[in-house]
C-alpha cells in the first residue's frame, strides 16, 4: 500500500505505548466537486438549457509514510483511493421547436460548470508495532504546517504545537491551547472566546 520508507531516521522515535520505532501519518483529502453539464436547443428558441444534469464528485486521496525522529514526515505522493460520483439532478425539457433533446453524443463540449467546494483534510499518526494505537499529534506551525509532533514522543512540547483539528477540544481542556487551537504559549493570533 505505502512506497517503500527510507528508515534511516527512525530509530530514534519510539511508540509511547509500546516502544516500537514505527510512527506512519495518513493524510486524508477529500475533495468535492459540484459539476453541470448543460445543452441549449440549436434553433435558439427555448429560453435556458433544455437538458441538465447536476453531478457530485467526491474524490479521496491518500498520502502515508513514516514521521521519522525530529518529526519530519517522509511525504510520499497522494494516490486517489477512491472516486464517488452521484448524480444529484437531470432536467430534460427538450425543445418543441427543433426537438432538441437529449443527446449523449453531443454532450461533450458543452457548457460544463464546475464549482469546486471546500475540501476536507484529516491527518492521523499511529504506531505500526505491536500496539498498534492512534496517537495524539500536531503540527509545530498553523494550518499543519511545520513539524509533526506526537504526544509523548521525546521532544513533544504542548506549547509549541497546534493540535490537528480533533484533538483541539482535549487539548485546550488540559490547558495547552485556546479553543481556537493555538498554543498557550503563543500569544500571536486566535481567539480566546
Ligand atoms: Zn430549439
Ligand atoms: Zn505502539
Amino acid at each position: 500500500m505505502s512506497e517503500e520508507i527510507d528508515k534511516t531516521h527512525d530509530a530514534v522515535v519510539a511508540c509511547p505505548f509500546c516502544g516500537s520505532n514505527e510512527l506512519y501519518y495518513q493524510r486524508k483529502l477529500i475533495l468535492h466537486k459540484y459539476r453541470r453539464l448543460s445543452l441549449k436547443c440549436v434553433c435558439g428558441w427555448a429560453k435556458g438549457s433544455i437538458w441538465s444534469q447536476s453531478l457530485s464528485e467526491r474524490q479521496c486521496w491518500l498520502s502515508e509514510g513514516a514521521v521519522t525522529a525530529g518529526g519530519r514526515i517522509k511525504f510520499n505522493a497522494s494516490s486517489v483511493a477512491s472516486v464517488e460520483v452521484e448524480p444529484i439532478k437531470d432536467v430534460e425539457t427538450g425543445c418543441r421547436l427543433c426537438n432538441e433533446g437529449f443527446d449523449p453524443v453531443r454532450v461533450s463540449g458543452r457548457l460544463t460548470d464546475t464549482l469546486q467546494l471546500p475540501s476536507e483534510e484529516t491527518w492521523s499518526v499511529g504506531c505500526d508495532g505491536n500496539c498498534g494505537k492512534e496517537l495524539e499529534f500536531g503540527f509545530t506551525e498553523p494550518g499543519r504546517k511545520g513539524l509533526l509532533k506526537v504526544l509523548g514522543v521525546h521532544d513533544f512540547d504542548p506549547r509549541e504545537v497546534y493540535p490537528e483539528a480533533r484533538f483541539v477540544k482535549d487539548w485546550a481542556d488540559r490547558g495547552w491551547c485556546t479553543k481556537a487551537g493555538v498554543p498557550v504559549a503563543k500569544p500571536d493570533d486566535g481567539g480566546t472566546d
